[in-house]
């Protein structure tokens, strides 16, 4: 699967689209449907005729998931071999893209269960990830850590959505001092001063976790006049597993895992066609942009990866290229009303092959 120009350098980029199915309000105003899945063909077909415009595209990606695609479908099919190789020890990176409204957050988190969330929780690829860690690593008899961070990006600012900091007291100014700086850790990497690392031991204790993370995030967007389309969160687990080799040498493997709910992809396009003129557009757009540039690099394998040029980049540079994966998971609607941002995120996630 990863290897798509067996001939050529392996790529380690894997494209994967999933269209949702029709809305309540689609359905009941009997939207027309221009996207067709082929999920054996692997093939996504957009066709729409209207009086003079005829638009007849079709796209193949890695994997296409339908309308009646489940969670366990694509996680199972896609997402399981991914979290095989953070448990051995790789860095790895799967990212939701698309348009507001397609299905970002449905497939990263699943529906929003705001109780008796730890039951069971698993729905989307976060808490299936979460849950095929910690039974592969409670059926080992390996000593491991765990540890995950929860952020978000708005406007290529950092916030901790882990920090317990109340939101609602201080000022504008105050509650603004919350973001966290980006630096150089000295050693080629970078860290986030002042990030909360919580050290975990359950998939039940990192779900509560992403219940208050997600919970901050939707305070935050209440109070700051926060857009939520315009953010980006990125939630990390990393692990280390001690081993002992044929030898009774001892080895620690340690994985890491992203995973990445970036801001509507048709921030791009608007705030693109403006220039970035208004400084929010411009930067609201960096990390998008610059994520599809270094995934281009890296795909074509140019010698330079602009990894600098944003936040988001910059924070997962030793999680994308080199012997790491990435995933790409494409969200679409199958509605007429949103062709044109379909065919860009179509065009968008075709490039990344
Ligand atoms: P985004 O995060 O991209 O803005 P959401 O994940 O919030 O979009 O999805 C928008 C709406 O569509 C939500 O009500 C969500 O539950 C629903 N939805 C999205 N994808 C699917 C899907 N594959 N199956 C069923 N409902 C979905
Ligand atoms: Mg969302």
């Amino acid at each position: 699967m990863w290897n798509r120009h067996e001939k050529e350098k392996s790529v380690n980029v894997q494209v994967l689209l999933r269209c949702r199915p029709f809305s309540e309000d689609e359905v009941r105003n009997n939207a027309p449907q221009v996207v067709t899945c082929n999920e054996y063909q692997r093939e996504v077909a957009v066709s729409q005729n209207i009086a003079g415009k005829h638009i007849d595209r079709v796209f193949t990606f890695d994997k296409v998931f339908g309308p009646s695609a489940q969670q366990k479908d694509l996680y199972d099919q896609a997402i399981i071999p991914i979290v095989n190789e953070v448990l051995e020890g790789f860095n790895c990176t799967i990212f939701a893209y698309g348009q507001t409204g397609t299905g970002k957050t449905y497939t990263m988190e699943g529906e929003c269960k705001r109780s008796k969330v730890l039951a069971n929780r698993p729905s989307g690829v976060i808490p299936r990830a979460v849950k095929q860690i910690f039974d592969m690593l409670e059926s080992q008899n390996a000593e491991y850590s765990v540890k995950v961070t929860f952020l978000e990006l708005y406007n290529e600012e950092i916030t901790d959505l882990l920090a317990l900091d109340d939101l609602s007291k201080g000022s504008i100014e105050d509650r603004q001092k919350k973001q966290l700086p980006l630096m150089e850790d000295g050693k080629g990497g970078v860290l986030v001063r002042g990030l909360e690392e919580e050290i975990v031991t359950s998939a039940s204790e990192i779900f509560a976790l992403l219940e208050r993370g997600s919970a901050k995030r939707r305070t935050a967007e209440t109070l700051l006049n926060k857009q939520s389309s315009r953010s980006h969160s990125l939630f990390s687990i990393t692990i280390h597993i001690k081993e002992a080799n044929t030898e009774g040498e001892e080895l620690i493997k340690c994985g890491k895992l992203n995973l990445v709910d970036l801001a509507g992809s048709e921030n791009i396009s608007r705030s693109g066609a403006r220039e970035g003129r208004a400084r929010e557009a411009g930067e609201i757009n960096k990390s998008l942009l610059t994520l599809g540039r270094v995934i281009s690099a890296l795909v074509e394998h140019l010698g330079h990866v602009p990894y600098r040029d944003s936040k988001l980049t910059r924070l997962l540079r030793d999680s994308l290229g080199g012997r790491t994966k990435t995933c790409i998971i494409a969200t679409v609607s199958p509605a007429v009303h949103c062709l044109e941002e379909t065919l860009s995120t179509l065009d968008y996630a075709h490039r990344a092959k």
